[in-house]
């Protein structure tokens, strides 16, 4: 049956796992990818271009904001991170569904123009094993985690205007409630009417 690709706009404070989750949740669901966005930050170790993030400089990145190439854009601790608008229209098209894992400024702004999107925070069980978290990834400075902690904060707030909230402590439940709440989307009536109406005198 078909139905137009649903979007999943996935947020949480740097280290609270969502990178972890979305890699998971993609290996369950056969119709659900990555949505690959743009950024300037430099590679972490063993990330690759295409499939991790498309590393792109500043000036190519101004291109593609002066050219309305962005869905969404946002400065996230100090670098500037974007979703391509025609990858998010192909796949709604193509009835594949997104994952997306951006900012809450990215979300905010998606929120306002693109119809029927998902929206899921992540939050971590505590500001202290957060941190643990972050050194644990071993891929930032000092510098930069605590950055990003500080950061944690102000995110947070945002999680009230989110769908759904799901804490990342256990990580298999953090995943079960995640894949729970793809299913719930999936046989929600307003996605499936129109393909059911040519089944069904519905
Ligand atoms: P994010 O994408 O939110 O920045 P990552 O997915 O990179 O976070 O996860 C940060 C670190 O925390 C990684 O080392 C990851 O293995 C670890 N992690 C993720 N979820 C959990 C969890 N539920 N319990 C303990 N460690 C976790
Ligand atoms: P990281 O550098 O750890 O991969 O990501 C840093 C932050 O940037 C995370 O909060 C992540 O969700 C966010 N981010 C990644 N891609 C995008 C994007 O395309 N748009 C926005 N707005 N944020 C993004």
């Amino acid at each position: 049956m078909k139905r137009e690709g649903v979007l999943y706009v996935i947020s949480a404070p740097s280290g609270t796992g969502k990178t972890t989750l979305c890699k998971e949740i993609i290996d369950i669901f056969p119709n659900l990818r990555h949505s690959v966005s743009y950024t300037t930050r430099p590679p972490r170790t063993g990330e690759v271009h295409g499939r991790d993030y498309f590393f792109v400089g500043k000036d190519e990145f101004d291109r593609m904001v002066e050219a309305g190439e962005f869905a969404e854009w946002a400065e996230v601790h100090g670098n500037l991170y974007g979703t391509s608008l025609a990858t998010l229209q192909e796949n709604r098209t193509k009835g594949i569904d997104l994952i997306l894992d951006i900012d809450c400024q990215g979300a905010r702004q998606l929120k306002g123009c693109f119809r029927g999107g998902v929206y899921i925070f992540i939050l971590p069980p505590s500001i202290e094993e957060l941190r643990r978290r972050l050194n644990g990834r071993s891929s930032d400075s000092e510098e930069v985690i605590e950055r990003r902690i500080s950061n944690a904060s102000g995110e947070i707030k945002e999680a009230r205007w989110y769908d759904y909230i799901i804490v990342n402590d256990k990580f298999n439940e953090a995943l079960e409630q995640l894949k729970s709440v793809l299913i719930a989307e999936q046989c929600r009536t307003d996605r499936l009417i129109q393909g059911l109406a040519k089944t069904f005198e519905i």
